[in-house]
């Protein structure tokens, strides 16, 4: 484990005056390098707590619990099992009502892990290139702009510290589900090895934490500061960040790093703001509360409570589990990493790399998910061989045998279910009837046996969801649940990029009015035409990753850097994408997507609880995003570059 390192402060370059505390702090938070004549930030306002450190899966010896039932050969996904499958989805249909957490509900968004924000004052200067967010979206970018030469980089986090996604969930039980030692980016550069196959999330907060300290990214970076309208001026040709600690900066450059799950969503649910109890939300996990022996609620059965739900069962004396719609839950089989790993990779330079490109080749998401040691550490070509079929399948007859294997997929699921679950109702409540992949899948080999416990009860509110809600509890179909304790884990609005802030592009029009009017259009992901110098990371139409969401950033990361570097080459000052490529790109991206609809038929965040356009969310064109990326890169034709006062900044290091 890394090592919990106190807060390393750089030595203060201006001389402190005397005056209030408030006074002394405003002057520490900002200072100026006299060599650079830059700002150097000390806002980071993150405190070190023992409350929020915490395990994620466990490493079990049941071997039973840790074992699939044999998948049934042959089996095929027939009329009657469609005719189940679309029972089971229309019943949901419209059963998801989310609300954002304003007015009264806004007390769920404090952030409950930092220090109240480092005062200081409102910044009204201009930087080169400013990225908001601080996960791994902005640690990344900043490796990789740094090493390019672009040091005038500026970070807004809405956060305390850095981590993002890691940063926000703490709740018990949080863990990677893609394997570790690829999902966390630079572990050579950092001399880490995870210490265990999928690392807990406090484990990737701290690891988040060592990148900050080493790669001088705690300098760059305004916390608690959140960005709230971003606004091209078209004269100076820069863009006029505001923020809630009343900034109005100005950046050539606006990366949006602000992640895909990020604004934590409440269900709408009658008298909500009754209850008298303690409620929060998953993503503002509140240590303060003692949840021992305390009779806690929780609403939602989606990856987060999939986690978290065996490790409340350990300390609570009675809990309910709200239940609309079950999980697909496989099997984990968490493990150290052993002496052997740590031994073959110090001699091993570049397996990190490989690893993690080994495992952006696998194109089955459950398969890369379980993740073949074998295959990833490079010792077997594949981890099976693509089926040969007598002749070329059409797309349909294609579609139709992944759809029979992933029929049977979810039958072992099922099937899984009922070899652990005692109580066949519950056992029945929990099984899924969707294409595996159509919601997120998880995994897990504690959840299942939770709900075998006295004290743990399934509560199966299918197909509408939680309605009722009073001072004391939930009440469903007549009955109450009393509780002390209620939580919320329903979870995070999925890539709404042109909702986080107000962005208004060219001709004073705002990214949320065109993505509304003309659907979701952009050039591969990252750019979206009238809004020159804007670019996205991971956010809808954005391909270039796999499973791995660090991978798809790794790639981004590297396409801007490349932009930045072509611009500086060029003596460009601006660049906006030409309307027939980001209309042939969206186009593109809507085939894609309808061309794999049926493995994605049901109700799911993902497609916007069955309701989004197809392709204006996630990119399901695969490996083709590189191809457009690699086209668009060698011909130059997408982009229209502005060669007017060209003033670039960046120098190498
Ligand atoms: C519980 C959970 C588990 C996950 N598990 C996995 C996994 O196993 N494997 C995987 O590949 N992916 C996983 N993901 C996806 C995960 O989000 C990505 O892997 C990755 O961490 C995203 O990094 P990011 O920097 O792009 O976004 P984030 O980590 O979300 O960081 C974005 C940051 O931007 C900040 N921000 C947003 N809006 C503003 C604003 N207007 N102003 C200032 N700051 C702002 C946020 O506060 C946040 O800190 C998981 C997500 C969640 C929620």
């Amino acid at each position: 484990m890394l090592q919990r390192s106190p807060l390393t402060e750089r030595v203060v370059l201006t001389t402190h005056k005397e005056g209030t505390d408030e006074e002394r702090k405003m002057s520490a938070a900002i200072r100026i390098d006299p060599e650079t004549g830059r700002k150097i930030f000390n806002t980071r306002a993150a405190k070190a707590s023992e409350k929020i450190t915490g395990k994620g899966y466990s490493v079990l010896a049941d071997q039973k619990l840790k074992e699939l039932p044999e998948m049934p050969a042959g089996a095929t996904f027939n009329a009657d099992e469609q005719a189940k499958y679309r029972a089971f989805k229309e019943a949901r249909l419209g059963a998801a009502d989310y609300i954002a957490m304003e007015g009264e509900f806004k007390k769920y968004l404090n952030d409950v892990y930092s220090e109240p924000p480092i005062p200081r004052e409102a910044l009204t200067d201009e930087c080169e290139v400013l990225v908001v967010g601080a996960g791994f979206g902005g640690l990344l970018l900043w490796h990789k702009l740094s090493n390019a030469g672009f040091t005038d980089v500026r970070f807004c986090e809405k956060g305390g510290d850095v981590g993002g996604t890691w940063y926000w969930n703490r709740y018990p039980g949080i863990a990677c589900d893609v394997e570790s030692y690829s999902y966390l980016p630079l572990l050579e550069e950092m001399g880490y090895i995870p210490s265990m196959k999928f690392a807990s999330g406090f484990e990737i907060l701290e690891y988040c934490q060592a990148m900050a300290q080493k790669f001088g990214f705690y300098d760059h970076c305004l916390f608690h500061t959140t960005v709230e309208a971003t606004t091209w001026d078209e004269e100076s040709g820069r863009w006029i960040v505001e923020t809630d600690r009343g900034d109005k900066m100005r950046a050539r450059f606006v990366i949006l790093a602000n992640g895909i799950l990020t604004t934590p969503k409440l269900a709408r649910i009658n008298g909500m703001e009754k209850f008298q109890g303690v409620a929060f939300h998953t993503s503002r996990w509140d240590y303060n509360v003692d949840l021992r022996g305390k009779t806690v609620g929780i609403i939602g059965t989606g990856a987060t409570a999939v986690q978290a739900i065996p490790e409340l069962a350990k300390v609570v004396g009675q809990l309910y589990v709200f239940q609309r719609t079950p999980s697909s839950v496989d099997v984990r089989d968490q493990r150290a990493t052993t002496d052997e790993e740590r031994q073959t990779w110090a001699n091993e330079p570049g397996w990190a790399r490989a690893r993690r490109a080994r495992f952006a080749r696998i194109s089955a998401g459950r398969t890369a998910i379980q993740a073949n040691d074998d295959y990833l550490a490079g010792k077997i070509e594949e981890i099976k061989k693509p089926k040969q079929y007598e002749r070329k399948l059409t797309p349909v007859e294609l579609v139709q045998k992944q759809l029979d294997a992933n029929f049977r997929i979810m039958e072992q699921i099922r099937a899984r279910v009922d070899a652990i679950v005692k109580d066949p109702k519950t056992a029945a409540a929990l099984k899924p009837y969707y294409p595996y992949g159509c919601k997120r899948p998880t995994f897990h080999d504690e959840y299942l046996p939770t709900f075998n416990l006295p004290h743990v009860h399934l509560v199966d509110v299918a197909p509408l969801g939680v309605r009722e809600i009073n001072e004391r509890g939930v009440v469903h179909e007549g009955v109450e649940y009393p509780l002390d304790v209620l939580i919320y884990a329903t979870g995070f609005q999925w890539m709404g990029t042109s909702t986080f802030n107000r962005i208004t592009g060219r001709g004073g029009r705002t990214l949320k009015e065109k993505w509304e009017t003309e659907g979701t259009k952009t050039f591969l992901g990252l750019h979206s035409k009238g809004f020159p110098n804007l670019f996205i990371v991971t956010g809808p139409q954005g391909g270039g990753g796999s499973f791995n969401f660090t991978d798809a950033i790794d790639a981004h990361g590297d396409y801007l850097v490349w932009m930045l570097q072509t611009m500086r080459e060029r003596g460009a000052r601006i660049v906006d994408v030409r309307q027939e490529h980001e209309d042939t790109y969206a186009e593109h991206c809507r085939v894609v997507d309808i061309a794999t609809a049926p493995l994605r038929d049901c109700v799911s965040y993902y497609n916007g609880e069955g309701k989004a356009e197809p392709g204006s969310l996630a990119y399901y064109g695969g490996g083709q995003w590189h191809k457009h990326r690699i086209a668009a890169q060698s011909s130059l034709e997408p982009y229209v570059f502005d060669y007017s006062e060209s003033v670039m900044t960046a120098s190498p290091k």
